[in-house]
């Protein structure tokens, strides 16, 4: 496996690159990683089994993205493929620093530029991708109440279902949430996942990574980075500068966020499923 990972960061940079260092890296909740070096030039390896190798290259798709859009700094990608039983990305090897206020602020700058400077003509994205491992589907709409309502928070609601796990009536609350989102989004290309520990700063500025990318409104990226607790505030500051939120976006941040949740109840069950319940209560007593 390690020489066809080898073989693969020789041809993609036009250097011989062998391995001579091998650190996991950890922090991540779906795939293994690796720091790898040759001695001289260190990369950030991803590896998951075969069967999941349509993870990574979703992430490479998404990277790409964001990246022609100049905005704000990604990893770069240097190869991706796959052995006989992995797949695996690799990926420029940035070292983390901690982010200075200013660092925070041109964060929220640089973001509300992606959003700004990103509308497209539709919702959704040109396949279906992955939050976390769950399969995120992206059919194009014109609707984005719709497309959130259905394609976010009553396909993880049915998600649940199948492993026995009910909120109440799917329908009954997809309308709600579709009725919640009451305001008329603009179509920007999202990060998708964005919360802290998709976030980091080297010592050029901030990187955002780990994406789960589509086209929809731009306060879905606002309200995740105020669901495991705030962002410090220069964040905000930079990012109501250039592109402030509309009136509603408190009330819809929660429905927004009621995705990740769902999907953290998927993925991870316990206390999630509590906290996910305590959001959907609020979201029955908000009346629109
Ligand atoms: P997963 O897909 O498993 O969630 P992540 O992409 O979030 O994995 O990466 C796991 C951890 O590795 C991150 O929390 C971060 O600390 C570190 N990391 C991510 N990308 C890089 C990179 N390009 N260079 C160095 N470290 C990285």
């Amino acid at each position: 496996m390690w020489h066809a990972i080898e073989q693969a960061i020789s041809e993609a940079t036009n250097t011989s690159f062998t391995i001579q260092q091998k650190t996991p890296v950890h922090g991540g909740d779906i795939n293994l990683a690796f720091e790898i070096s040759d001695g001289k030039q260190p990369y950030f390896l991803k590896l998951n089994h075969k069967d999941n190798k349509k993870l990574l290259s979703a992430e490479t798709f998404a990277l790409k993205q964001l990246s022609t859009f100049k905005c704000i700094a990604t990893p770069k990608v240097i190869c991706s493929g796959e052995t006989l039983d992995k797949g695996f990305l690799v990926l420029e090897f940035i070292e983390f620093r901690k982010g200075s206020p200013e660092f925070w602020r041109a964060l929220g700058e640089q973001l509300a530029n992606l959003h700004v400077d990103s509308v497209h003509g539709q919702f959704g994205w040109q396949e279906d991708n992955y939050i976390g491992s769950t399969l995120q589907p992206n059919q194009w709409s014109s609707n984005w109440r719709q497309f959130f309502s259905e394609q976010r928070i009553g396909w993880q609601l049915q998600l649940l279902r199948e492993k026995g796990i009910s909120f109440g009536d799917i329908d009954a609350i997809v309308q709600k949430t579709h009725d919640l989102i009451n305001h008329k989004a603009t179509p920007s290309l999202v990060h998708g996942d964005l919360w802290q520990g998709n976030i980091g700063f080297s010592s050029n500025g901030p990187i955002i990574f780990d994406p789960a990318c589509y086209y929809g409104d731009r306060e879905v990226d606002i309200a995740m980075t105020e669901l495991f607790g705030n962002l410090p505030k220069e964040f905000y500051d930079g990012y109501e500068k250039v592109a402030p939120l509309d009136n509603g976006y408190k009330i819809r941040k929660h429905v927004y966020n009621f995705y990740h949740l769902l999907n953290h109840t998927n993925l991870f069950g316990g206390l999630y499923q509590a906290q996910a319940l305590d959001c959907w209560e609020k979201l029955q007593r908000f009346d629109i």
